[in-house]
């Protein structure tokens, strides 16, 4: 390890073209933080699915080599003009939400996640699959520092997104469903119990690791998402990009429920009878976060105890973290360990 300025190379595993293999690329020259920037070194960085839609192509290219990775667990490395509140060696984490205008109405009610003009790290800003990343100080938060680096990162998006798809369930929901039962799912689902309310966890049919998983982690019941939901749900949260989820959903939940989309990419969604809509049921989507929703969720993860199940990787492994994340293979969250890169 060494502290000279600027000194040594440093790996970025970077996306030339969708539907590749992400390439090993050895840069020479640190980047430097521009006026309100600052540059961490990246400790750790979660996978998420939005990931696999990058690489597979399920997302808009942005035309330029991409460095995936939006779930930044990093220490402030070098400080750019005009940024106050940080420290060198602070421990900070990057979310999804990069950058947002500010001036649009969205951007004024509260609303920056729909922000037209919303930039994103790990697609259109360079991610943290990589030892040195750049970010923006106003969209860099703090971390519980009850949470190691491997824990601290699924926080990030799997814990964020699945905060705000919760909280967009309502306050008044005993019974919640979770389809797909992955990161995100696995993190909520610890929120939910903790408040008291009952876990029902769809997983794949047959997928034993994640039930088992499930029910590790206080749900009520686990089983696939072949099977009817035992009791009526107030609520489902869709955490699989699987269209056909959404009436399987519909139909598990009660009256006046709701069904949560919480992907930023889904298969369609096959058509169905009115009947499974009508009851005043709703289906609505989550679309980013706003910095007040990662304020609110580190809130929440620093006074809960949750058990991050942490599946680690090298850096240089992260094609390897992606296939397992596409093929199911994994039981909780992949973080891709970017600071072992310096033996490499
Ligand atoms: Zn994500
Ligand atoms: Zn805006």
């Amino acid at each position: 390890m060494t502290h000279e300025r600027d000194a040594g190379r440093w790996l970025s595993m970077t996306l030339a073209q969708p539907g590749r293999p992400l390439q090993a690329v050895w840069r020479e020259q640190r980047p430097a933080p521009g006026p309100g920037q600052l540059r961490l070194k990246v400790r750790t960085c979660g996978v998420c699915r939005t990931d696999l839609h990058i690489v597979d192509g399920e997302l808009a290219f942005p035309g330029h080599p991409v460095v995936p990775g939006h779930e930044i667990v990093g220490v402030v490395d070098a400080i750019g003009d005009s940024v106050s509140g940080f420290e060198s060696g602070q421990r900070v984490g990057v979310p999804w939400l990069g950058h947002t205008c500010g001036a649009c109405e969205p951007c004024l009610a509260g609303r920056e996640n729909l922000c037209p003009q919303a930039r994103f790290t790990g697609w259109q800003i360079a991610g943290g699959y990589a030892q040195f990343a750049i970010a923006d100080a106003r969209y860099v938060f703090p971390l519980p520092a009850r949470y190691s680096d491997d824990e601290a990162a699924p926080l990030l998006c799997a814990g964020l997104i699945g905060w705000r798809a919760y909280a967009m369930a309502g306050a008044d929901i005993g019974r919640v469903g979770l389809y797909g039962f992955g990161a995100a799912a696995h993190l909520i689902a610890q929120v939910a119990v903790l408040q008291g309310r009952e876990v029902f966890a769809f997983t794949r049919p047959g997928d034993r690791a994640a039930q088992d998983l499930a029910r590790s982690l206080g749900a009520a019941w686990a089983g696939g998402s072949d099977e009817p939901a035992p009791r009526p749900l107030d609520a489902a949260l869709l955490f699989a990009p699987v269209g056909a989820l959404v009436p399987l959903a519909l139909q598990a939940v009660r009256p006046g429920g709701t069904v949560v989309c919480a992907g930023i990419h889904m298969s369609d969604i096959p058509s169905f009878p009115y009947r499974w809509l009508w009851g005043e049921r709703r289906i609505v989507s989550v679309a980013n976060l706003t910095r007040a929703d990662g304020e609110a969720f580190m809130r929440v993860a620093a006074e809960l105890p949750l058990r991050v199940h942490a599946v680690p990787y090298a850096l240089a492994d992260a094609n390897r973290a992606l296939d397992d994340l596409r093929e199911g293979r994994l039981a909780g969250a992949a973080v891709l360990r970017c600071g072992e890169a310096d033996q490499a």
